[in-house]
């Protein structure tokens, strides 16, 4: 076990009411930090009071850019208990973060314990209404001062924590997705299937771009020739062609999401033919003349399940289903929710009682 030392707030912020709760508007009471430094390694593990880091402008982060992060969810039960949803795999994903950005990777056990303790000081900040859920956002960042470019010495590792409503302000409704097909998000070997900072900054200006024309977010292409499908800005895609369901199979060049896995297995355990392989923006088309492109929808850990309604291309836009929900999207979503809120059985153990 971790030693942390509890530093308390003198005094606690006001909850914010659970239908205004939005995406990471509001921060608990205290954080997470650990440092680390090659004589002591990951050291001085301890829960604070949510407040600026102290960061010297030398940092490398704020120069070179290493900084990954991971984001997951605890959910307030039916019962009232509090779980966690695949947070070991969360924490092994920030370790290959870390690593592909030659950074110093956090043991997962040990971020797990941390994530843990923190959640168990700010339980009353789970919040308990339909949807809503304490999103965890662990993160490292290189704090050595130093503007020599080479892997930084020294990190910090923090946790903070949000209580969160639905992503998307038109909740459960089918979003819009922009298909990108001039600018590019992760080249092969780059670092698009780490979670780091970076990632998201490359990915603004297109994003802005979208929601200018309408769009709630951006479909990225693969980098070399813009014709196969990779990801969303923030969710993995899943497309249902006839009676198949196909994703882009994991390649490095976007994010291993855990929602992703979780609906392969769902759907697998229930028979559906479920195939990762490429898939082209002329597949796409060519099944919506046949009429065969039956339900798009997009998973991650922020909206869990997100149905898309249209994509938009700069020809024109494929407007998929009836603006309804899709029954795969509607099942995904009923059975995913219902084993994170623990009215489901959790027959892969994904939950972890905290
Ligand atoms: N792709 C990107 C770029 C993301 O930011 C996310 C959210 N973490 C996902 C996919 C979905 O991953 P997960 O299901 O693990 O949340």
């Amino acid at each position: 076990m971790l030693p942390i030392e509890v530093q308390r707030a003198p005094t606690l912020k006001p909850k914010p009411a659970s239908e205004g709760l939005g995406f990471g508007k509001y921060f608990t009471d205290h954080m997470f930090r650990m440092d680390y430094s090659p004589e002591r390694g990951w050291h001085q593990a301890r829960i604070l009071p949510h407040g600026p880091l102290g960061l010297d402008p030398g940092a490398a982060v704020l120069h070179y850019a290493q900084a990954v992060f991971d984001g997951s969810k605890v959910f307030r039960g039916r019962d009232g208990q509090l779980r966690a949803f695949r947070i070991m795999d969360h924490c092994k994903r920030l370790y290959t973060s870390a690593e592909r950005l030659a950074m110093a990777p956090v043991p997962p056990e040990l971020a797990r314990e941390a994530i843990e303790a923190l959640v168990k000081v700010e339980a009353d900040w789970v919040p308990g209404a339909p949807g809503t859920a304490l999103y965890v956002r662990p993160t490292v960042i290189a704090s050595e001062a130093f503007l020599g470019v080479r892997p930084a010495d020294k990190y910090i590792f923090f946790i903070i924590l949000s209580p969160v409503g639905s992503y998307f302000a038109g909740g459960a409704e089918p979003v819009r997705i922009w298909v990108e097909q001039q600018h590019t998000r992760a080249a092969k070997g780059g670092l698009g299937g780490a979670k780091a900072a970076a990632n998201y900054a490359a990915g603004l200006q297109a994003s802005m771009e979208a929601k200018k024309r309408g769009y709630a977010q951006v479909l990225w292409l693969d980098a070399a020739e813009h014709r196969y499908i990779e990801e969303v800005g923030t969710m993995n895609l899943f497309v249902r062609i006839g009676d198949e369901v196909v994703t882009p199979p994991l390649d490095g060049t976007f994010l291993p999401g855990i929602t992703r896995e979780s609906a392969l297995t769902l759907m697998r355990d229930w028979g559906m033919k479920v195939s990762e392989r490429k898939l082209s923006v002329d597949e796409m088309r060519e099944a919506h003349k046949k009429g065969e492109l039956r339900e798009v929808f997009g998973t991650g850990t922020a909206a869990v399940i997100s149905p898309v309604g249209a994509l938009g291309f700069r020809e024109g836009q494929l407007v998929i289903g009836d603006g309804k929900v899709g029954e795969v999207s509607q099942r995904l979503y009923d059975t995913l929710t219902g084993i994170q809120y623990g009215t489901h059985p959790d027959r892969h153990g994904w939950m972890t009682i905290i």
